[in-house]
């Protein structure tokens, strides 16, 4: 008999939520796009995932570092990371909206003059309203996770937050009392991610599955599932 051959499990990490790309379900399980990709592709490349939801920055940091072999939370593929991460192939556009109360007087990024700006720590997001503080003078809070951060603009702490399109979209369809008021900025993909130079079969394999969940549908199926439409 040909002995078993072992399975390896990767520790991934991944954002406490993001949906519809990580949340838990009710019966507190991670699911979502991202997870659900992430758990195909392993599938299909005959690997195990162990899901780490440890949030956004911490996910990030622990790859960094190595304690985690990669990240999948709507990370944004940038040249600022790629000095750091080797990201898979793109898998899905994003770019960053200005939320604000629905009925709140704030609609302009010229109207945040003094106001307070939610962010969450290490993301695009924050970046972007780091990129734009001096020419429209706000200041910034920082949360650890979108929850927090909507509560703050919700509360009328903060005048407004910076989100992720389609993680805001869908946020305001399933009932966060917020609205959109920008077109998205900073466009661009998420990407899988693990420490440069490090955990390269992990994202060839990555590759390799995600490139057959886009060629046998699954890809479709999966995102079609968390956002009801053909793209
Ligand atoms: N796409 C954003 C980033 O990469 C936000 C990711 C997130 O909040 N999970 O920074």
């Amino acid at each position: 008999t040909t002995p078993a051959k072992a399975t390896t499990t990767y520790q991934i990490g991944t954002d406490v939520t993001f949906p519809p790309f990580e949340f838990a379900n009710k019966q507190n399980k991670y699911v979502g796009i991202d997870m659900d990709l992430m758990r195909a592709i392993a599938k299909d490349q005959g690997f195990k995932v162990n899901i780490k939801p440890v949030g956004f920055n911490a996910a990030v940091q622990a790859v960094q570092s190595g304690q985690l072999d990669g990240v999948i939370a709507g990370m944004s593929i940038t040249k600022e990371r790629e000095a750091t991460f080797d990201f898979s192939k793109p898998y899905f556009t994003s770019g960053v909206v200005m939320a604000v109360q629905p009925k709140g007087s704030v609609t302009k990024l010229s109207q945040l003059r003094g106001k307070k700006v939610a962010v969450k720590t290490g993301t695009s997001g924050a970046d972007y309203a780091k990129s734009i503080q001096k020419k429209y003078g706000f200041k910034i809070v920082t949360f650890d996770d979108s929850n927090n951060m909507y509560e703050d603009v919700m509360t009328g702490n903060s005048a407004a937050c910076f989100e992720d399109s389609p993680v805001m979209q869908y946020g305001i369809k399933q009932g966060t009392k917020l609205k959109i008021v920008t077109k998205p900025a900073e466009s661009g993909s998420y990407g899988f991610a693990v420490q440069k130079g490090k955990n390269q079969k992990l994202l060839k394999l990555f590759n390799k599955g995600l490139a057959d969940l886009k060629a046998n549908g699954t890809y479709d199926k999966i995102t079609q599932k968390y956002l009801g439409t053909t793209k």
